[in-house]
C-alpha cells in the first residue's frame, strides 16, 4: 500500500484517485476548486461518470480516500504524486502547460521525503524532462524526486471501467527506481504494463489518440463520398469490420469528434511537428475533415429550409458523447449558436448535459431566437418543425420512428449519429437525413 496524492480532480485525476483507493492505496485528492472539494467530501461527484460516486462514497467511509485544497499536507509525505490537471489548447494549437507548472512548483516547495511525480496529463514530448528539471530547480528539502510519464487512456462515459480494466498501462521512466515503484503501485490492478522511456510514453498518448481521430475522420470522409456515389457508409463499415487489420471499432460515421482530447491532441501533435520542422499531413487532414463535418447537417438543413426564423427546432443531445455531462468541443456548441443566430426557437433535451449547456446559453431569448430546456424527448419534439440529433444517448435511441411523425408539426429529422435505419424512418413517414446514407424523403 502506498501513500498517493493526486493533483486535479477532473475526469482523469478523480477517477485515478478513486481507483487507486479501490485497489488498496491511501489516497488524497487535491484540487484548487473549494466547491468541488466540499462536494466530494459530502460524497457527491462533481462529474457524471458511471459507478464513480458509489466508489467515492465507499472508499471515503473506509478512510481510503480524502479530498483537500491543502496541497502541502497532501504532498509532503506522499510516496507518489500523480498530476491530472488540464493541458488545454492555446490559440496556436499548443498545449497550455501553466497548470502543470503550478503543481510542479507546489511539489518542489512541499515534499519532505523521496517521491515519484507521475504525469498523467497529456503533455508534449519532452515536457516531463522539463518538469523534472523545474522541480529540482525549486526543491526546498534534500529529497530524491523523479518524474515518470503515465498517460491516461480512459474514455469519458466509461472512465471507471476503463481504469480498472485498462487494456494496457503505459509507464515511461528513466530509472529502475521509478520503474519499480510505478510497477508496484499498479501491481494490484493486475493489468498489462508496457514500460518504455519517458518520451516514448508521452508520444504513445498522442499517437494513439490521433490515430483514433484519424480513423473517425477517414470514415466521415468516406461517408461524404458514399452519399455522392449512392453507397451506404454503414454497409461499407460492416464489410470493412471483418478485416482484423482494420478492426470493428471506430467505424461509425457521424458529425465528427469532440470532447476534451481528440480535438486538442490532434492540434497539439500538429503543432509539435511544425515546431520540429515536419508537416504531419495525415493528422492535419483529420483536423480539416472534422472541422467541416461538425456543421454538415446544419448546412444540409439550411439548403432544405428557406429559413430557421420562428421555427421550433428540437435538439436531441448536447454532450459530445453519451454517458458524460461534458460539452467540450461538442457539435451542439457549434450548431446551436448558428440556429439561434438564424432565429430558431430551440427546445433542447439531454439526459446529463443541460445544466452545463445552460451556463453557456441560459434559458430564454438568445441572439435572434430562443432556447428552452425540456426533460424528455417527447417535449422537445412536440410541434417541432425540424429535429437535430447530436448525441446518441440511450434515452434518445429509444424513441420509435413513429413518435417523430406523431409529435412533430413537420417530421423532418437530421441525425448526426445514424441512429435509425433509413427504411424505418421512411416507413414511419419521416423525412430523414443522416450521414453517408441516402435520405428518406
Ligand atoms: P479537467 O479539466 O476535468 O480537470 C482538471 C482539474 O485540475 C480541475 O478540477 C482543476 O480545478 C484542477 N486543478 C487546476 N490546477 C490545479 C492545481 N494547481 N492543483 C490541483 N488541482 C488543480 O481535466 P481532465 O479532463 O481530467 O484532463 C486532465 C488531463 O488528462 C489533460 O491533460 C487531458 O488531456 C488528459 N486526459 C483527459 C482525458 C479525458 O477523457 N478527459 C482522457 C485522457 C487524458
Amino acid at each position: 500500500m502506498y501513500n498517493i496524492a493526486v493533483a486535479g480532480t477532473g475526469y482523469v485525476g478523480l477517477v485515478a484517485g478513486v481507483c487507486f483507493a479501490e485497489v488498496g492505496h491511501q489516497v488524497t485528492c487535491v484540487d484548487i476548486d473549494e466547491k468541488k472539494v466540499s462536494l466530494m467530501k459530502s460524497g457527491v461527484s462533481p462529474i457524471y461518470e458511471a459507478d464513480l460516486e458509489e466508489l467515492m462514497q465507499k472508499n471515503y467511509v473506509a478512510g481510503k480516500i480524502d479530498y483537500t485544497t491543502d496541497y502541502k499536507s497532501a504532498y509532503k509525505d506522499a510516496d507518489a504524486i500523480f498530476i491530472g490537471v488540464g493541458t488545454p489548447e492555446q490559440t496556436d494549437g499548443s498545449a497550455n502547460l501553466s497548470y502543470i507548472a503550478t503543481v510542479a512548483r507546489q511539489i518542489s516547495e512541499t515534499i519532505e521525503k523521496d517521491c515519484l511525480v507521475v504525469v498523467k496529463s497529456t503533455v508534449p514530448v519532452g515536457t516531463n524532462d522539463k518538469v523534472e528539471q523545474f522541480i529540482h530547480d525549486f526543491l526546498v528539502n534534500d529529497v530524491k524526486v523523479e518524474v515518470a510519464s503515465n498517460p491516461e487512456f480512459l474514455a469519458q462515459g466509461s472512465a471507471v471501467h476503463d481504469t480498472l480494466h485498462a487494456e494496457r498501462i503505459i509507464i515511461g521512466t528513466e530509472s529502475k527506481w521509478a520503474e519499480e515503484l510505478l510497477m508496484n503501485i499498479y501491481d494490484p490492478f493486475n493489468l498489462p504494463i508496457v514500460s518504455v522511456n519517458r518520451r516514448s510514453a508521452e508520444m504513445t498518448k498522442y499517437a494513439s489518440n490521433d490515430f483514433l481521430a484519424l480513423k473517425i475522420s477517414y470514415m466521415n470522409d468516406i461517408a461524404n463520398l458514399c452519399e455522392l456515389v449512392g453507397a451506404d457508409v454503414q454497409e461499407v463499415a460492416k464489410g470493412m469490420s471483418f478485416d482484423e487489420r482494420i478492426g470493428s471499432k471506430f467505424l461509425n460515421a457521424g458529425i465528427g469528434f469532440g470532447g476534451s482530447c481528440f480535438p486538442k491532441d490532434t492540434k497539439a501533435l500538429d503543432y509539435i511537428a511544425r515546431q520540429n520542422g515536419y508537416e504531419l499531413r495525415t493528422v492535419k487532414a483529420a483536423i480539416d475533415v472534422n472541422k467541416d463535418q461538425k456543421t454538415l447537417l446544419y448546412k444540409k438543413a439550411s439548403k432544405r429550409l428557406i429559413t430557421f426564423n420562428g421555427l421550433k427546432v428540437a435538439v436531441l443531445g448536447l454532450t459530445f458523447k453519451p454517458g458524460t455531462d461534458d460539452l467540450r468541443e461538442a457539435a451542439s456548441l457549434e450548431n446551436v449558436p448558428l440556429l439561434l443566430e438564424h432565429g430558431a426557437n430551440i427546445y433542447a433535451y439531454d439526459p446529463a448535459g443541460t445544466e452545463n449547456f445552460a451556463k453557456v446559453h441560459p434559458e430564454g431569448k438568445d441572439s435572434k431566437g430562443s432556447i428552452t430546456y425540456v426533460s424528455n424527448v417527447e417535449q422537445a419534439l412536440n410541434g417541432a418543425n425540424v429535429c437535430f440529433i447530436f448525441t446518441e444517448w440511450g434515452e434518445i435511441k429509444a424513441t420509435n420512428p413513429e413518435i417523430f411523425k406523431e409529435l412533430m408539426r413537420t417530421p423532418l429529422v437530421y441525425d448526426g449519429r445514424n441512429i435509425y435505419r433509413v427504411e424505418d424512418m421512411q416507413k414511419a413517414g419521416v423525412e430523414y437525413h443522416s450521414i453517408g446514407r441516402k435520405p428518406a424523403i
